[in-house]
């Protein structure tokens, strides 16, 4: 058996029209003697009747304090819904196919509702289904946990889901379908003409989605490299050839450029005294006992700085105030970020960004780096100017 999985997003289901162009993608994978086992999101966005956001809108007009266990029940039901309408609009068409929510697929994870992980999953039930000719359907970004609770598996769950059941299955390969031709070198959102890459390695994609391409969830990335399954990144609405994720495939210098907003960057200080060393301790446990999740952390003499989400800002600031520190907040920042899986040893890649962006005046608040990454962090306001900026500088225009 050749098992493709096929993962169709929010907008790929959202009306009839675009359902007739996953149809034909199917029925093309089951044509060519693929046995297709296909993940979908929920029907369309926020504001349209079926969609997450629309769910959960209803619940909280209801009431604001949903209990997490039955908020997951709610906002799992908008996949099992697309699940539905995919296997009856293919069964209508004279194909045989079987519509299942996560867990009778198979998936069990851990009981933290929301973003639940991925514990194991038993492929037995799609296996027979598949063996009797069927085209299963997925119900995307959900499982259910030991205890037979349904669980959701947070943002970007649905290519989680894919990934992680094209390893269990071993597939030959998982398409994520979506509204762009493939991955492009940057967010086409900001640079409509951004390049497109034929084929991009797991840890340079795994990097671009962890510093905010939003084209695919890291975590499916990460489920996908431990079964070495390759993923292609296509478009629904398009006969673009799309992007190919793979292990060997050769990496370049520069990759890409991503970039994440709503970000408050925090400084708490001056810290005096003998124990100044300590105290930075006890700020940075501070964060933690409150489950805050902090990045791009700096150290100077007398004081520690550091990046949270915007969600965060009151909370964190009311902790730290409460224990007695001075803190200076910007609640207007972005952090843009250059990935080249080839620069770790390139000299230059940090003194030529930030040449670029002093000449242009955009204002460098910190800047953080790693093996294949480096990230700055600036004023919201400043986030389009600085990617076109990086985007001309490292020629990112061809892929
Ligand atoms: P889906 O609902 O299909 O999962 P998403 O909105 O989650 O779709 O992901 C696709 C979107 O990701 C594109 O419309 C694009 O705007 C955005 N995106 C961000 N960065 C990139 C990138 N580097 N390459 C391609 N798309 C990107
Ligand atoms: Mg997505």
């Amino acid at each position: 058996m050749k098992i493709v999985v096929q993962k169709f997003g929010g907008t790929s289901v959202a009306t009839a029209e675009s359902r007739e162009k996953v149809l034909k993608r199917i029925i093309e994978a089951k044509n060519q003697g693929y046995s297709p086992v296909v993940v979908v999101s929920a029907m369309g966005r926020k504001g349209e009747p079926y969609a997450t956001d629309t769910l959960l809108g209803l619940v909280k007009s209801v009431h604001d304090d949903v209990e997490p266990r039955e908020l997951d029940l709610l906002i799992s039901c908008g996949e099992v819904i697309s699940s539905v309408v995919m296997a009856t609009l293919l069964k209508s068409m004279g194909h045989q196919a079987i519509a299942l929510t996560g867990g009778q697929a198979g998936i069990c994870t851990d009981g933290a509702y929301g973003n639940a992980q991925i514990l194991e999953i038993d492929p037995g039930f799609i296996r027979r289904s598949l063996a009797e000719g069927n085209i299963v359907i997925v119900a995307g970004f959900q499982g259910t946990s030991k205890d037979g609770s349904t669980t959701t598996l947070g943002r970007g769950g649905s290519d989680t889901t894919a990934t992680a059941l094209g390893a269990a299955l071993e597939a030959e390969y998982v398409e994520i379908y979506t509204d762009v031709d493939g991955v492009m070198t940057t967010d086409p959102r900001v640079i409509p003409d951004a390049a497109i890459m034929k084929d991009v390695s797991y840890r340079e994609i795994c990097e671009m989605a962890y510093h905010g391409a939003k084209v695919i969830h890291p975590r499916a990335v990460e489920a996908a490299m431990s079964g070495k399954v390759p993923i292609k990144i296509k478009n629904t609405f398009s006969d673009a050839e799309g992007t190919l994720i793979a292990e060997n495939v050769d990496e370049r210098v520069i990759t890409g450029l991503a970039h994440l907003t709503n970000i408050s960057q925090i400084k708490v200080g001056p810290l005096d005294g003998s124990a100044v060393q300590m105290a930075k301790v006890k700020v940075l446990k501070t964060m933690a006992e409150a489950r805050i999740s902090i990045d791009m952390i700096g150290v100077a003499p007398n004081s520690i700085f550091f990046v949270i989400n915007r969600d965060d800002t009151t909370g964190a600031s009311r902790i730290l105030q409460e224990a007695g520190y001075n803190i200076v907040v910007d609640t207007d920042c972005a952090k843009i970020s250059v990935i080249g899986a080839g620069m770790e040893g390139v000299p230059g890649v940090m003194a030529n960004a930030m040449e670029s962006l002093d000449r242009a005046g955009v204002t460098v608040l910190q800047t953080s780096d790693s093996d294949i990454t480096i990230s700055f962090l600036i004023k919201e306001t400043d986030v389009m100017r600085a990617m076109q900026i990086l985007y001309e500088r490292f020629d990112m225009g061809k892929s």
